[in-house]
């Protein structure tokens, strides 16, 4: 099936010439280079996906073949007469990076092999409740993860065995391998030669450690506690240093876990304040029921209190804590029930005119704005105090009384 999934991934078209591909990849690859986004989880996701689409790209039958059968196409799979798979994403990549950075030696992360320097994180995602962050937990995890054979010291063979050249990656310890998770989605895939791991030889079956088959790592279960603290928040990373998966020769990363939190109903959190929204009614607001206030206040609707200190409790300061805001919402009554209640307690409604005034004027009108009122009374008091000393007042002065 054609797919232009890796001409989209390096952001070219797909009749990109070798050199527009060499130059998109080597942008991107700077960009997503793990090294350089620590705090990505998918970075290495991501630069994997681009070294695999450059890997298959750049070779010109490799490429025909992907352009015509898609990244499940049968040069892409793994197998003996890889030799057009000449170049190595990896090695390319560190000449980029090396030359870059305007230094020789090796790119930050891997060494020459395929082998990374230092074996993958592993990151898991862990889902928590407001709750939980708020009084803090201990959760139990049963950790599976690979660890070095302790029969054969991760040599993966018998003793006085000598491995051989592997035949599955040639000795150079890394192969091209591309897999599709979903429909044009690539997914994580090792450059990593998967029989060697990256060392380039392997021994012969017979001569494999039968612990572990020549794998140089076995299975093992480990329990481990992970401590929530409290006022921990979303994203936050519990790091278990040096518990992933184990590989001889690399340096083991780290087990992970992300805090996930789950949305509360009906409390927000800002950092280490709290905000919520309460209901009450209109008695409730005019009356001052569930929150003591001063004498005389009354809630309107829309008004929110602070109540200090009684937010999330601050990481690592026991005693400290954020804030809790409470936003209340008065519940209005119906129009119905206001009408029936201000009848009974105003004055009866006076009866329409009647006799029905034999003129009636119709006027226009609108909102007043009482800022507007009395704008004009300073200049008004001015001229009547000029006024004040001619005394005219006509018809209409009043009357003044002498003492
Ligand atoms: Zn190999
Ligand atoms: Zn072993």
């Amino acid at each position: 099936m054609a797919s232009t999934e890796y001409y989209d991934l390096l952001g070219v078209s797909s009749d990109a010439t070798t050199e527009e591909i060499k130059r998109a990849y080597k942008k991107k690859a700077m960009k997503h280079h793990p090294d350089k986004n620590p705090n990505d989880p998918m970075a290495a996701q991501t630069f994997q996906s681009l070294q695999n689409a450059y890997s298959t790209l750049l070779d010109p039958d490799s490429r025909a073949a992907y352009d015509r059968y898609g990244p499940d196409g049968p040069s892409s799979r793994m197998g003996g007469g890889g030799g057009g798979m000449g170049m190595e994403a990896d090695e390319l990549f560190a000449q980029f990076f090396s030359f870059s950075m305007g230094g020789g030696g090796e790119p930050s992360g891997f060494s020459r092999r395929g082998k990374p320097r230092r074996g993958e994180d592993s990151i898991i995602p862990y889902e928590v409740t407001l709750e939980d962050l708020y009084n803090g937990k201990t959760a139990h995890f049963n950790l599976e993860k690979n660890v070095v054979c302790g029969h054969c010291n991760g040599t993966g063979g018998k003793p006085k065995a000598k491995p051989q050249k592997c035949t599955k990656c040639d000795g150079r310890g890394i192969t091209p391998v591309t897999r599709t998770l979903a429909r044009g989605q690539i997914g994580v895939s090792q450059v990593t030669c998967p029989d060697c791991h990256g060392d380039g030889t392997r021994f012969r079956e017979k001569e494999r450690c039968k612990k572990c088959k020549g794998e140089k790592t076995v299975k093992e279960k480990k329990a481990v506690d992970v401590m929530v603290e409290r006022g921990m928040s979303h994203n936050q990373k519990i790091v278990m240093k040096g518990e992933a998966d184990q590989q001889p020769g690399v340096e083991t990363g780290d087990v992970v876990f992300s805090l996930r939190m789950r949305p509360h109903a009906t409390i927000h959190r800002a950092g280490s304040d709290l905000i919520t929204t309460v209901h009450v009614t209109l008695s409730e607001a005019l009356l001052g029921i569930h929150v003591e206030r001063k004498r005389g206040d009354t809630l309107s609707s829309g008004d929110t209190i602070v109540i200090k200190s009684e937010g999330m409790p601050i990481q690592k300061q026991p005693s400290a804590r954020g804030d809790l805001y409470i936003h209340f919402e008065v519940e209005m009554p119906t129009e119905e029930w206001l009408r029936s209640v201000l009848e009974s307690v105003l004055p009866p409604k006076k009866p329409d005119l009647d006799p029905r005034p034999a003129r009636v004027d119709v006027v226009d009108w609108e909102a007043a704005d009482m800022n507007a009122y009395d704008e004009h009374e300073d200049e008004w008091e001015d001229e009547e105090d000029e006024e004040d000393e001619g005394g005219d007042y006509g018809d209409e002065a009043p009357e003044c009384v002498h003492q």
